[in-house]
């Protein structure tokens, strides 16, 4: 068979690709990809687009749906870039994920090890504590607030996330009046004119203390003391209105400066007992009561002795450490985000920690000096962004020789190459525990316990 366009074809979806979409094979074991397909399902598929060894699609009719499937209760679904599993069961989007991180691991590490089933979430809907949604105009001027679509920086105007606190609605809503009333203008990606940009919010969730931050392409909004009255108006628990200038033609939603219209510059919330604080540039776990079951699988495999040294790479705001600082020696820390050490030094203060202490560097550069000055940790944390550690960073921690890594990772594809470049330095990859931090999205977390041979 001759795979063309618009060509309509009966396909059995038997596997999903990382970014949510549906997978099936023709006869000709042409992999097709439609998305908003569901594993079993049974399709008539318009084929929209040919390569040589793959093909895309779309749903065309569902001749037979897959027993995993829901009714989506979102209207948004399958328009904005942030659900993809909507329309499956939550027990199957668990399948799905451990699959993923256990395929990952044992195809692109080549690693036999023992997977734990996946820690699941309570909570699939509004356990998100930040937001952010952009802010634009349509072909025809009216104002967009709310996600970009799949792969594309076209808004889809949004009213309600229900990932998102009730509360980030409403802020939305008076975002809205307070534009229509003072007709502050809307940045144009396309001309890099015009201000308001991006609306940024954060909530802590034990606190509830709540950040509200307008990206402007400028230095601040038209009056802005009437947005600010707008906003303590209706929500008791403001506790902060930042201004963020980000004067660059770029996709990164933050500039670099921030100044406090209102209030604190900062918000605080809880987590394993601890208090912290977070700043608009520091990072903190977006689900918070999935990252207390994260960090207490973390703590379990760091299995920390009182006499021993713990290291904490990418460390943020401080928090995996300071959660174990009681059961160690001594913790160091180690982040690029200046914000972010400030943080974690006043963090480790508030909490009566007094054993920490945090290095404002780049993981590999800080790790190459820490063992140059002779530190031998005993247990060391890695947390990397999406990008993972990489070789040479796993190299020179594993001439420090420490007893045990424990791994937390957004992205398995990353992790299973890292974990193969630890297996190569004489560590061993024990377990790997699978965490749903970002329930209804294709993102899935992973904690993995490694130890030195
Ligand atoms: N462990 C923290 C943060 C994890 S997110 C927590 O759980 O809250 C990853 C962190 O790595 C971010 O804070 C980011 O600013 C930081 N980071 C990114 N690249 C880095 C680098 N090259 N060196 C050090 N830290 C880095």
């Amino acid at each position: 068979m001759n795979l063309k366009k618009n060509d309509i074809i009966k396909l059995y979806i038997s596997s999903a690709t990382a970014e949510g979409s549906g997978v099936g094979k023709t006869e000709d074991g042409i992999a097709v990809f439609v998305p908003n397909s569901a594993i079993g399902d049974e399709l008539s598929v318009r084929i929209l687009k040919v390569k040589k060894t793959y093909a895309f699609g779309k749903i065309e009719d569902i001749i037979a749906p897959s027993p995993a499937r829901i009714e989506p209760d979102c209207p948004y679904f399958s328009k904005c870039g942030g659900c993809v599993w909507r329309h499956i069961s939550y027990d199957e989007e668990c399948k799905i994920k451990q699959q993923r991180v256990e395929d990952a691991v044992t195809r692109i590490g080549g690693i036999s090890t023992n997977f734990k089933p996946i820690i699941r979430s309570e909570q699939t809907d509004r356990y998100r504590n930040k937001a952010q949604f952009p802010i634009g105009t349509d072909s025809n001027n009216n104002l967009q607030i709310g996600f970009y679509a799949f792969h594309s920086h076209r808004i889809i105007d949004c009213d309600d996330c229900i990932l998102q606190p009730e509360i980030f609605t409403k802020v939305m809503q008076i975002t809205r009046k307070f534009i229509e009333i003072t007709g502050n203008d809307i940045y144009d990606e396309q001309t890099g004119k015009g201000r308001l940009r991006h609306l940024y919010i954060r909530m802590g969730e034990v606190t509830n203390e709540l950040m509200v931050c307008y990206v402007v392409n400028g230095n601040g909004l038209k009056q802005e003391d009437m947005l600010v009255k707008m906003l303590k108006d209706e929500l008791p628990n403001l506790k902060s209105v930042i201004i963020n200038s980000n004067r660059e033609k770029t996709n990164v939603i933050l500039g670099s400066k921030n100044r406090t219209a209102y209030g604190a510059d900062y918000i605080t919330d809880e987590l394993c007992g601890l208090k912290f604080k977070i700043s608009p540039f520091s990072f903190w776990q977006v689900n918070r009561k999935q990252a207390e079951k994260l960090y207490n699988k973390a703590k379990e495999y760091a299995n920390l002795q009182s006499d021993e040294i713990l290291l904490d790479l990418y460390c943020g705001t401080g928090t995996i450490g300071l959660t174990m600082a009681n059961c160690c020696k001594t913790l160091v820390g180690v982040e690029i985000i200046e914000d972010a050490i400030k943080d974690a030094n006043e963090n480790a203060k508030n909490n009566g920690i007094t054993n920490a202490r945090f290095i404002c560097s780049d993981a590999p550069k800080a790790v190459a000096e820490l063992a140059k000055e002779g530190l031998k940790p005993d247990v060391v944390i890695l947390d990397p962004p999406r990008k993972g550690c990489g070789e040479e960073l796993v190299k020179t921690i594993s001439q420090m020789q420490p007893k045990r890594v424990v791994y937390v990772s957004c992205d398995p594809a990353t992790l299973a190459r890292d974990l193969k470049y630890f297996e190569e330095q004489g560590y061993k990859t024990n377990e790997v525990t699978p965490c749903d931090m970002f329930s209804r999205t294709a993102h899935v977390e992973s904690v993995a316990l490694i130890t030195r041979v």
